[in-house]
């Protein structure tokens, strides 16, 4: 290394104090390179003043100053204002950007320490975070059948490439399968979806595991053996002619994943009426044959010799694939939480998802709206027999984001499908007033203000405040809320109110990322490598994300980083050579990479 700079390093480390990052540790490490010849924190150069850090910077004849810091830019004009009037040249003002790199939580120390070193020392961070090239076995494995799993599926099937689609429930399709509509179009939610989710059943190039999922993963990038629990749908595939005899008959029910537990479902049941693969399974932890022994009523009334083995036993498979894409998606936020919005006490309180499918013709109530029951074994559903047509409906946005309590994040789709639903509930209830409570309306995307323009020419009730509370008096719901425009306190009396919940990182994505040995932010979802330059990467080579499961989005934007996804991956599949990047390496590693450059 030929390097002839005189370095100052200034740590900014806001932001770090509720992840444990170790400053100390830093500033030690930075100290001890050569050619840093001061450190200093911020908030001390802040309070001593401008004319301190020039003498400073003179008397120790400094040319070049890196700010390190989770998010170091925030500084960099006023220290390059410095560097100017010290007669310096303000050009050689660089950030070490911790979160550039998702290096935010005190596991990521080595990394924070290689990103300090790259910016003293010129070096580029991505390029030393590769340790060669590897070849590339051309099989991918896409985690979590979603429309984001479904689309790189498909993008990287059209090349002539074998896909493992691994898909955790019985069915692909993920939550939009649970939509009438989409917004801002208002396109029909299944027109877009069946035909891809039919596709990827029908592919020759995609193998299609449902009911499964990735247990280990060992290898290198290019070339990873992974194992999969393939649970025992306990129906043959080949021979389930859909019939339905058996749900008909069998006598166990629990609550329907996929209508958000609006309807209850049998042991033995079909997802949903378009599921892929459209065959029945058994859910184990309901089935009375499975949990103890007795039943096997389905056994009896299958048309079909042998379709149904009640005793089938879960498999393990292995595949050797080069590269993995996760796109296992979200699941949204648990209302009961804040208790002072009463969901879960009272009956009229409902959130978005079980909205969206009480909406949808194909829901459990034919598209209408039912008031909540609870049934003789205590499940509270929605039934037809129970169909009313609310007078007044409050929809209250941001349940369980932009609220330091629970999510600081904004969940960026509740806004929009809160102004869908209203639209839909007009259309379905036309002389029912809906009124929408938020904080901010946030219509980011392509023809999202236009629609949000349109929602409110069709007479919803728009009111810029939270409210506080849904509580009930007597017999009546009564919402509490801020009129922060009109200055006032409103008091609404509602037949229903909808809970707009955020989105949170899914249950298994600690557990996956532990799996493929790659990292999770403080929120739970995935971190990429560089949000600007290689939003889909993460930092192992050959491991992408795709979809919610990185961070909130809509439809479009989880479609759009799919394809971005199945891209990479074909992209190595061409040159038949992958980045052997690690998510894990020593500073010593690193140093000599940097030192030999
Ligand atoms: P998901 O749809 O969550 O799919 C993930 C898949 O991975 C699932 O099939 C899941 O079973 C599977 N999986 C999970 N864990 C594992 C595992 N360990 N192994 C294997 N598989 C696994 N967006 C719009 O653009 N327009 C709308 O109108 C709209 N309306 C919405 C309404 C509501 C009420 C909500 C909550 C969201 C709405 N959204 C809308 C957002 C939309 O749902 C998401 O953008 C989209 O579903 C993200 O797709 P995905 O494939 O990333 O995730
Ligand atoms: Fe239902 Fe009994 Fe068959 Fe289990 S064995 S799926 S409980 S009918
Ligand atoms: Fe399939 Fe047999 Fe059930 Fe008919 S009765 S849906 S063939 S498992």
């Amino acid at each position: 290394m030929n390097y002839s700079d005189n370095v100052g390093v200034v740590f900014v480390n806001e932001g770090a104090e509720n992840n444990g990052f170790n400053f100390n540790e830093l500033k030690e490490y930075a100290r001890k390179l050569n050619k840093v010849t001061s450190i200093w924190d911020i908030q001390e150069i802040l309070q001593k003043g401008k004319k301190w850090i020039i003498s400073e910077i003179k008397e120790k004849n400094i040319n070049k100053l890196v700010i390190a810091g989770i998010e170091p830019g925030f500084y960099k004009t006023f220290l390059a204002n410095v560097m100017l009037e010290c007669g310096n040249n303000p050009e050689k003002v660089y950030l070490a950007s911790f979160s550039e790199y998702a290096a935010t939580t005190k596991n990521d120390i080595d990394k924070a320490k290689t990103i300090i070193a790259c910016a003293v020392y010129n070096a580029d961070y991505e390029k030393i975070v590769d340790f060669g090239e590897n070849s590339v076995n051309t099989n991918t494995l896409v985690i979590g059948g979603g429309i984001a799993g479904i689309q790189a599926s498909l993008e990287i099937a059209a090349s002539k490439n074998k896909v493992y689609l691994v898909e955790k429930s019985g069915t692909i399709g993920g939550h939009m399968a649970m939509f009438d509509k989409t917004f801002p179009t208002l396109d029909c939610a299944a027109c877009i979806l069946t035909p891809k989710m039919v596709e990827v059943g029908q592919n020759p190039y995609i193998e299609l595991m449902t009911y499964s999922e990735v247990l280990e993963v060992n290898g290198e990038p290019g070339n990873y053996q992974v194992k999969i629990l393939k649970k025992a749908r306990r129906v043959d595939l080949a021979k389930c002619i859909g019939c339905g005899q058996c749900a008909e008959k069998c006598p166990t029910r629990t609550p329907s994943e996929f209508d958000a537990g609006t309807k209850l479902r049998k042991a033995i049941y079909i997802p949903f009426p378009q599921a892929v693969p459209n065959k029945y399974l058994i859910d184990e932890k309901v089935c009375t044959y499975v949990q103890t022994g007795k039943c096997g009523i389905c056994v009896k009334f299958c048309p079909v010799p042998g379709c149904i083995n009640l005793d089938e036993k879960d498999k393990i498979v292995e595949i050797t694939v080069g590269n993995i894409i996760v796109a296992i998606g979200y699941k949204v936020f648990d209302a009961r939480k804040i208790e002072q919005y009463g969901y879960g006490k009272y009956p009229e309180v409902i959130t978005s998802l079980e909205l969206e499918r009480l909406i949808n013709a194909s829901g459990p109530t034919g598209g209408k709206i039912a008031r909540r029951v609870q049934d003789k074994k205590g499940f509270w559903i929605f039934s037809p027999d129970e169909i009313y047509e609310p007078k007044s409906i409050a929809i209250i946005h941001c349940i369980g984001s932009r609220d330091e309590n629970y999510n600081k994040y904004c969940s960026k789709v509740c806004c929009m499908y809160s102004l869908k639903l209203a639209h839909l509930l007009k259309e379905k209830l036309h002389d029912s007033e809906v009124t929408e409570y938020y904080i901010d309306m946030r219509a980011f995307g392509k023809g999202y203000e236009e629609f949000y323009n349109r929602i409110k020419n069709e007479g919803v009730n728009i009111v810029r405040g939270k409210a506080a509370k849904v509580e009930k008096i007597g017999n009546d719901l009564i919402v509490r809320a801020e009129d922060i425009e009109n200055g006032k306190i409103i008091e609404q009396k509602v037949d229903l109110v909808v809970l707009a919940v955020g989105l949170e990182a899914s249950e298994d994505a600690k557990k996956i990322a532990q799996i493929l040995g790659i990292s999770v932010d403080e929120n739970g979802f995935f971190n990429e490598f560089n949000n600007i330059s290689e939003p889909v990467d993460t930092h192992k080579g050959g491991i992408y994300v795709a979809g919610l499961c990185q961070g909130p989005k809509d439809i479009p934007d989880s479609v759009a980083q799919a394809s971005a996804a199945a891209a990479r991956v074909l992209q190595s599949i061409a040159k038949q050579k992958i980045n052997n990047r690690k998510q894990n390496f020593s500073i010593s590693e690193v140093e000599a990479k940097i030192f030999n450059a």
